[in-house]
């Protein structure tokens, strides 16, 4: 090639790159800049005006809006999107307020039984706990599976074993005690001895905490922590542990947390499912996340999911009367919702 020739081609290619028609990265979706962003949603039910004292709903929004703004200020500092997820999280499995750690609705034999996982959409490693009665903190013992063990899920005794071994708050069971959890729990009990309800149908007897990050990397991360369903059998685990089912993350997709029928979900595997979508039918996380929720209404199962793209798009959709949810962007203005008529 001639100088001149070299030197015409060098200049086009100048251009192309600068208009951005042509790159030499590996081909992407995610925008040059993230938008970080941090999503959480705080289980969903029967969560309706006429329930709620105004009490009650800004203890809910103040609770929710908190667990954002501690996740929005790691990632504003460069923090990963795992550590604002497992922070986020935290502050809700704390609240007695969120069907998560303390706030864990009771098994049919009156204990707590807590499911967690938390998913890393970079890498696409996972860690899970099931079945767990002394972890104040499952989600942090869910992350230490995924980082300090060669698998994903660890159970029951062998799990609370290994949190202690890490060095993570083990508590008595009695830490979980919570009379608003038990009262549900004899509630429940009532209701299922004089009708005809079909076991778990009920949206009552629902919650779990999740949450998404976005980082300035351009990174996922998804986590789900919760008690599981008011009055369950002993030993029953439900989707908040499963990966695929309440909980994913893929960096080329979405991230995904669920919270409903966790039967439902895992048949469905209804996280997964919004982020194959995206992946083979080219969804937006939107299209997908609402596709998929059909499908649980379609299958009469209950429950919404939260979900965040690699460019910062946020999907929160639901069939049950509400669902504790939010967002924020870039340090913005933090969004929260509780019902299903909330404008968002
Ligand atoms: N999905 C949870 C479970 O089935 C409960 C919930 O999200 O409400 O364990």
């Amino acid at each position: 090639m001639t100088r001149a020739k070299s030197s015409i081609t060098g200049i086009l290619l100048t251009l192309l790159i600068s208009i951005g028609l042509f790159s030499c990265a590996p081909e992407t979706q995610v925008p040059k800049e993230p938008v970080i962003t941090m999503v959480i949603h705080g289980g969903a039910g029967t969560i309706t005006r006429d329930k709620m004292t105004p009490e009650q709903e800004k203890a809910h929004v103040d609770k929710l809006t908190e667990a954002l703004e501690a996740g929005m200020a790691i990632l504003q500092n460069d923090g990963s999107c795992l550590d604002a997820v497992e922070a986020a999280i935290r502050i809700l499995e704390d609240s007695p307020l969120f069907n998560a750690a303390k706030g864990a609705v009771f098994t049919a034999q009156g204990k707590n039984e807590h499911d967690a996982s938390i998913m890393d959409g970079s890498t696409h490693s996972a860690g899970a706990v099931a079945s767990v009665t002394t972890i104040k903190n499952p989600i942090s013992a869910a992350r230490a599976v995924m980082e300090h063990t060669g698998h994903v899920l660890l159970v029951g005794r062998g799990a609370e074993m290994f949190a202690a071994s890490q060095g993570l708050d083990i508590v008595d069971p009695e830490y979980f005690f919570d009379q608003r959890r038990w009262d549900a729990l004899l509630k429940v009990k009532e209701e299922e001895q004089s009708s005809l309800e079909r076991p778990l149908k009920s949206a009552e007897k629902m919650g779990t905490v999740g949450a998404l990050a976005l980082d300035r990397h351009g990174n996922l991360a998804a986590g789900t922590s919760t008690g599981g369903l008011t009055n369950k059998k002993h030993g029953r685990v439900g989707d908040s542990p499963i990966i695929g089912a309440g909980n994913y993350a893929n960096n080329a997709t979405c991230a995904v947390s669920g919270t409903g029928q966790g039967e439902f979900f895992m048949r469905g595997l209804i996280a997964y499912d919004v982020s194959a979508l995206m992946e083979y039918q080219k969804m937006s996380v939107t299209a997908a996340a609402d596709k998929v929720i059909e499908k649980l209404t379609a299958a009469e199962g209950l429950g919404g999911l939260i979900a965040l793209d690699a460019a910062g798009n946020v999907a929160m959709p639901f069939n049950t009367p509400g669902m504790y949810r939010g967002y924020v962007k870039n340090g913005g203005e933090v969004h929260v919702y509780l019902y299903g008529d909330d404008v968002e």
